[in-house]
């Protein structure tokens, strides 16, 4: 990359602008091009939940993660820690990637739609998730996931604009976000309130197993 610097530097016209975008790319690593996205949330006051939150809530995992989780927004547990999903839903995720899917959840990448705690735990307003929706796209861009799951209605309305959706129809689909395969399954908080809703998500859990090319345990440790 020095040689290309040099050599740009004696002819400033022997790369094209999307050639000289490129080399730019390809210096920063994943984890420079993340905190850049993380600097950038740290300091935002685009939407009001910015006035209210005790902690950014920007995303936890492997930034070379095959799989990203993608969730609504940070609860009351979440905002106090500033980690997504680490309260008593968060817990229920970690024991479907940890017992169900057999990996750690270190390996992946979990994320919101909003990284600042709507009051209450509501649902994100649509100015909110709109304001906040692009350090999630860039985050998707760095990390470039081998797959993504979109976990309730918040995630498959604000990334793919399926807003009439229902989960049960989404759920028989694969969506493509960018190129990257997209699976929707319920929100874990979901499965909290209905437990009938946890043998369609391990179903939704084995597909998307499948496509990774993990194998799938008889039963659930
Ligand atoms: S929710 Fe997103 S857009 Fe709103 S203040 Fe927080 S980081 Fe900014």
């Amino acid at each position: 990359m020095e040689f290309l610097k040099w050599q740009c530097a004696l002819n400033p016209i022997l790369l094209s602008p999307e050639e000289t975008a490129a080399a730019a790319k390809a210096v920063f690593s994943r984890e420079q091009a993340m905190k850049q996205v993380f600097d950038e949330a740290s300091r935002c006051a685009s939407c009001r939940l910015g006035k209210s939150r005790t902690n950014l809530v920007f995303g936890d995992g492997n930034l070379y993660a095959d799989l990203m989780f993608i969730g609504e927004g940070p609860g009351e547990e979440e905002d106090l820690q500033g980690i997504p999903f680490v309260g008593r839903a968060g817990q229920l995720l970690t024991k479907i990637i940890e017992n169900g899917m057999r990996i750690p959840r270190s390996s992946v990448y979990i994320a919101n739609i909003v990284k600042c705690r709507p009051p209450e735990n509501r649902e994100p307003l649509t100015d909110e998730a709109n304001a906040c929706i692009g350090y999630l796209k860039r985050q998707i861009s760095v990390i470039r996931p081998r797959a993504i799951v979109l976990l309730g209605k918040t995630a498959l309305r604000y990334l793919l604009g399926h807003d009439k959706m229902s989960i049960r129809e989404a759920r028989a689909m694969t969506f493509e976000y960018e190129g990257i395969p997209v699976f929707v399954t319920y929100h874990p908080s979901a499965l909290l309130r209905n437990p009938d809703y946890k043998k369609p998500t391990w179903e939704d859990i084995q597909r998307v197993m499948r496509f990774l090319g993990l194998p799938i345990p008889s039963k659930l440790s």
